[in-house]
């Protein structure tokens, strides 16, 4: 493998910059690794070689790369398919736009592209982000690169497979109760999930909108930064996006940890989390307290909570969302059907999975007459709770820690047949986007059968720079997030 596919955003920028390397050339490399890796891993969904090849030969010719405020141009990166990219089919995991040629960009694609980054395809997810494992794709799972038997995570499945096997050196991702995190934790990847409303959700197929944030996934959090730095800004097509002064992510990358004070819940150490994963976060903690950090107890008490006000809210907004998928606007349409109504109810029994279909009626139910102040409000309540329950946390912490996932990597099948269990997997992130916090995973090591662990850093609102100090200045005394599957040297 040439160095180049296991290089940082700095190098490559530098190796760009030297004119070491062209734009070109770069993404011949990557296209040719995804050829070669891409059939046992099923991470990339649509390839378009002519299309980004043109992409790459134009950043080339932009006079953008080595330029002070493009810092990213000629870089490669590719796109979860739930990002409208113009002339790329954008797919969502679904069968329902299996067709769709999206005529414009998302709002992140826009800037990445502004920023003279190259695509190289787009990302299997989960189907319309809805899943933990991405076994809920139409177009079949994702691999993880580590044991091609194990599910990546999800449902950011395909980013953080295509990240973890050196197929992309960055991606985009979308975490709406744990999707960056948790694949990034499954397949020893740095990801992360900004605060409410930093990244705006224009273009962004919308599952949970309350919910729904886009991020960063890479190797390290050095990467994270860089990619977030492009990634984030104000949009006012999206009525959530936040006008605030734009921000360097990495600013405070270098600053050493000393006083640093690291809160862990009492909620997050109890049972539930599994052997391996304990001991890789403990030895964790150990070195941040060598970093100079201490460590406080807090507690989230609502915390257990969580996962049922999700499993209510979430399905409620995606109702809503999904309505617009009827077979006569865009998408799927039945071939054979008799009236309007016999049209609608075909189109979206055929074009909507399992998954997608019990969210649908979870939602639907939990808002209608008679049952909306029982289920829906009472769920946001306890979000109102939960949220408090951070703030107070915060009260005697910086940043927030504890592990990502309960368990590392799971084989296919293990949690399929058991919608509960699969849900329990986003039992550490959740909570984080019932909050609006942003929260990050980055590799701690290696757990049963050689699988990643990851930690969890949640911050307060804002907190991205803060957070990403804290995983920088791990990352400089570890090497865990340097290390990559054998398999695809
Ligand atoms: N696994 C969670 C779900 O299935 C979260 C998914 C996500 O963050 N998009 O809803």
């Amino acid at each position: 493998m040439s160095d180049l596919a296991n290089s940082s955003l700095g190098e490559l920028a530098a190796a760009l910059k030297a004119r070491k390397v062209s734009a070109v050339e770069l993404a011949t490399l990557f296209l040719d690794r995804i050829e070669k890796h891409n059939p046992a891993l099923n991470a990339y969904i649509a390839l378009d070689r002519e299309r980004t090849l043109a992409q790459a030969k134009a950043a080339d010719a932009s006079g953008k790369v080595g330029a002070q405020d493009t810092p990213l141009a000629g870089i490669p990166l590719a796109h979860k398919d739930i990002f409208c990219t113009k002339g790329w089919r954008t797919s969502c995991g679904s069968r329902m736009l299996e067709n769709f040629i999206s005529p414009y960009d998302a709002h992140v694609v826009e800037q990445l592209n502004a920023a003279g980054m190259v695509t190289l395809g787009k990302l299997n997810m989960d189907e319309f982000a809805m899943g933990s494992s991405n076994e809920t794709s139409y177009f079949g799972p994702v691999k993880n690169p580590w044991d091609t038997t194990r599910v990546p995570g999800g449902s950011s499945g395909g980013s953080a497979a295509a990240v973890a096997a050196r197929l992309a050196p960055v991606a985009t991702g979308t975490d709406t109760g744990g999707s960056i995190r948790q694949p990034a934790a499954l397949c020893g990847l740095t990801g992360l999930k900004p605060t409410y409303g930093v990244v705006s959700r224009y273009g962004m197929i919308a599952f949970a909108s309350s919910l729904d944030q886009a991020g960063p996934m890479a190797k390290s959090a050095e990467d994270c930064a860089l990619l977030l730095n492009a990634m984030a800004g104000f949009d006012a097509r999206d009525s959530t996006s936040l006008e605030r002064p734009a921000e360097n992510y990495a600013r405070d990358l270098e600053r050493p940890l000393a006083g640093l004070r690291i809160g862990l819940p009492k909620e997050f150490f109890g049972a539930g989390m599994d052997d391996d994963v304990r001991a890789a976060v403990d030895a964790a903690l150990a070195e941040y307290r060598k970093l100079g950090a201490s460590t406080v107890e807090v507690s989230l008490p609502n915390s257990g909570l969580s996962v049922p006000a999700y499993y209510v809210i979430a399905p409620a907004e995606a109702s809503s969302n999904l309505s617009r998928f009827d077979g006569v606007r865009y998408g799927y349409r039945a071939p054979d059907y008799g009236d309007l109504n016999d049209m609608y109810s075909k189109s979206r029994a055929q074009g909507f999975g399992a998954e997608v279909k019990r969210r649908i009626l979870i939602g639907t139910y939990v808002l209608s007459h008679g049952y909306y102040d029982a289920y829906y409000l009472k769920a946001q309540k306890i979000r109102r709770l939960i949220a408090a329950d951070f703030q107070r946390a915060f009260e005697s912490c910086d940043v927030i820690m504890g592990p990502t996932s309960p368990s590392v990597a799971f084989a296919f099948g293990a949690k399929s047949a058991d919608p509960v269990q699969m849900y329990l997997s986003d039992i550490y992130t959740i909570s984080t986007n019932l909050a609006g916090l942003p929260g990050m995973s980055l590799p701690c090591g290696f757990g049963a059968n050689a699988m990643p662990v990851g930690l969890q850093i949640i911050g307060s609102w804002f907190g991205e720079a803060k957070m990403l100090q804290a995983a920088h200045q791990y990352q400089k005394v570890t090497d865990w997030h340097a290390r990559m599957p054998e398999a695809m040297k």
